[in-house]
């Protein structure tokens, strides 16, 4: 079935929504998700939005964006932070204007608290910078979004599973779809169209993202001859529940939560003086890794899955119900303990994304490493690399990486359909989604997608986690590129049409083989240690050489290597120090 529409959106979480929003406002436009609009993870964040609106103590949108670069390690586009930071601001008002019911002040102001790596006056202390609603914010934030979509008449077509994308040289003409209530492709055509799929936490085995976090835009786009930024640089979340990987919010932290070892030590003291349990994620997360392998962690036996203490039993009852309700009751449901009453058992756990497809300000996709751009295709979110995390990305400012720039790139389409003409599409542009998902299901028999999945996961978080070296992460890409090759075996077990999630699990699982190859191929090249990526056997961030942003191509045997350079026009990089 085809279907005709100015501006497509891939995916329904905060960018894809905000940016459906903007673009809605003068193009027809459709939205496709895998999911309901509502279960995106976005749904899912819980600490908060960072903005320097100086509401409880004195900030700056100056000092956010340093502290951003700072966190980044310096790989952060430092043009592209400075915007961030600056409309971060208005992004938060805009969204109180629409609905966003955030926690408030005794004098009715937005209320604001500490995050990590959220500093004042440029790394003094940490400040106030995060805006919450209670422990809910993405929850809040895809509800306003998705009610405003709603009553501007944006068209949304829910459990739509994208399969292609259809680029003809460098201009995207729209993409192919699988729906999955009745097994049935569409092909939709679009002068432009957006990806905001989200992030890929999946190809590891402990980890904090939800199931449908298979980095399907990114992995369609590679296929497509797309080029990925920065994937080696994937952030471990220091607080996970242990053994499961659910998130425990870094805010809790920010409320005055403690990490402790067994012998009941603060042992951040030791690795980051002044800030304490609020230093950034990958050094925290390197810290609980080196005081387990040192035997401190609470078996004691060394093991990378032992796990350390997160302490809340000072937090008081009033402060965790009223102000982390879920936190407080995750530790219930999951582990049969109350936080105001016993510690928290955590190790780190898989979060974020930082590398995906590399974009311009206004979400443009870049073709290559020189400035050019591919026409009509846009992408925003967890799955884009603008880049404004860098190396390692800050709490709190994901959710206004997909404010900010699912809202810009929604503007951009805007004016760019207006000035443009529809391409022309075959009418056969969804063959070969047809053939893939015809050779799924011949009823053939093949291995279990779900052996190699396992597999993978296992891989990932062993070589390609939060200590690397040459030898794991070489073992590690060699392994991806044989389960890729083991991948085109497989077929499906379940071979109706409607509904069939054993089609989308096989393919989902393509997706997440493909981008942990180029993840572990990267992190093999890339021989220095910066931001959440440490290498062993290469300890030192090597400014010399490896200060620029690594593309990758996906091809058929290969992955191709390139470079772009970062803008460091504002902060000479330093030591990072907390
Ligand atoms: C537990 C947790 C807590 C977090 N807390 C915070 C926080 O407090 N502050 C913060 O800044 N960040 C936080 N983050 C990170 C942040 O929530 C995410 O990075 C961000 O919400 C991603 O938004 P997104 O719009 O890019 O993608 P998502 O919200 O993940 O949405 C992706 C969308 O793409 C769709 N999709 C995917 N593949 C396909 C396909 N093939 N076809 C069609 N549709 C598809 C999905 O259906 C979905 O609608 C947290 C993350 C986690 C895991």
């Amino acid at each position: 079935m085809m279907h005709d529409y100015e501006a497509i959106i891939v995916g329904a979480g905060g960018a894809g929504l905000y940016a459906a929003l903007e673009a809605g406002r003068s193009a027809r436009t459709a939205v496709l998700s895998k999911l309901y609009p509502m279960r995106s993870h976005t749904g899912a964040a819980q600490g908060g939005i960072g903005a320097a609106l100086g509401n409880v103590e004195e900030d700056k949108p100056e000092w956010h964006a340093f502290d951003t670069v700072k966190g980044g390690d310096y790989l952060v586009d430092q043009g592209a932070a400075i915007l961030l930071a600056e409309d971060a601001v208005r992004a938060v008002y805009d969204l109180e204007n629409r609905g966003l019911p955030f926690n408030r002040t005794a004098e009715g102001r937005i209320d604001q608290r500490r995050f990590g790596g959220h500093t004042r006056n440029f790394g003094e202390a940490p400040v106030r910078r995060s805006c919450y609603a209670a422990d809910r914010t993405g929850h809040m934030i895809l509800q306003t979004l998705y009610q405003q979509c709603i009553k501007s008449g944006v068209e949304f077509y829910d459990e739509f599973h994208v399969l292609d994308v259809l680029i003809e040289g460098r201009k995207c003409r729209g993409v192919v779809a699988l729906e999955l209530a009745t097994g049935e492709i569409h092909t939709f055509t679009a002068k432009a169209v957006l990806f905001a799929t989200g992030g890929f936490g999946r190809m590891f085995r402990i980890t904090s993202n939800a199931h449908a976090n298979t980095g399907d835009g990114p992995a369609v786009l590679a296929r497509r001859g797309v080029p990925l930024q920065d994937m080696e640089f994937f952030q471990f979340h220091p607080t996970g529940i242990r053994g499961m990987g659910i998130l425990i919010t870094e805010a809790v932290r920010g409320e005055g939560g403690i990490l402790r070892n067994r012998m009941g030590e603060r042992f951040m003291e030791r690795y980051a003086p002044r800030l304490l349990d609020l230093a950034p994620r990958d050094m925290i997360s390197r810290a609980i890794l080196t005081e387990i392998k040192a035997g401190n962690g609470m078996r004691g036996d060394g093991k990378i899955d032992d796990y350390v203490l997160l302490d809340t039993t000072q937090l008081g009852k009033d402060i965790l119900e009223k102000k982390l309700p879920d936190i407080t009751g995750f530790s219930r449901t999951y582990l049969g303990i109350d936080p105001a009453d016993s510690p928290i058992p955590i190790q780190p756990t898989a979060h974020y994304a930082m590398g995906g497809i590399p974009t311009d300000l206004d979400g443009r996709v870049a073709a290559d490493g020189g400035g050019g751009f591919y026409e009509g295709l846009y992408a925003a979110g967890e799955c884009a690399c603008v880049s404004v995390h860098g190396a390692n990305r800050l709490g709190t400012n994901s959710l206004v990486d997909i404010v900010v720039f699912g809202r810009r790139a929604g503007k951009h389409i805007a004016d760019f359909v207006k000035e443009t003409d529809r391409g022309a599409v075959p009418r056969d542009a969804d063959e070969p989604a047809r053939a893939e998902v015809a050779r799924l299901t011949d009823g053939r028999k093949g291995p279990h997608g779900g052996i190699l999945r396992e597999e993978m996961e296992t891989e990932m978080m062993e070589k390609v986690g939060i200590f690397r070296s040459s030898e794991d992460l070489a073992g590690a890409a060699e392994k991806m590129r044989e389960l890729r090759g083991r991948w085109t075996e497989v077929r499906v077990q379940d071979t109706s049409r409607k509904f069939n999630s054993d089609i989308l699990g096989v393919l989902e699982l393509q997706n997440l083989l493909d981008l942990a190859w180029m993840t572990a191929v990267t992190a093999r090249e890339r021989t220095e240690s910066r931001g959440a990526h440490a290498r062993d056997d290469y300890p030192d961030r090597d400014d010399a050489h490896w200060l620029k942003h690594s593309l990758a191509w996906l091809e058929r045997d290969d992955v191709r290597l390139g470079a772009r350079p970062v803008d460091i026009s504002t902060w000479k990089p330093q030591p990072r120090k907390y």
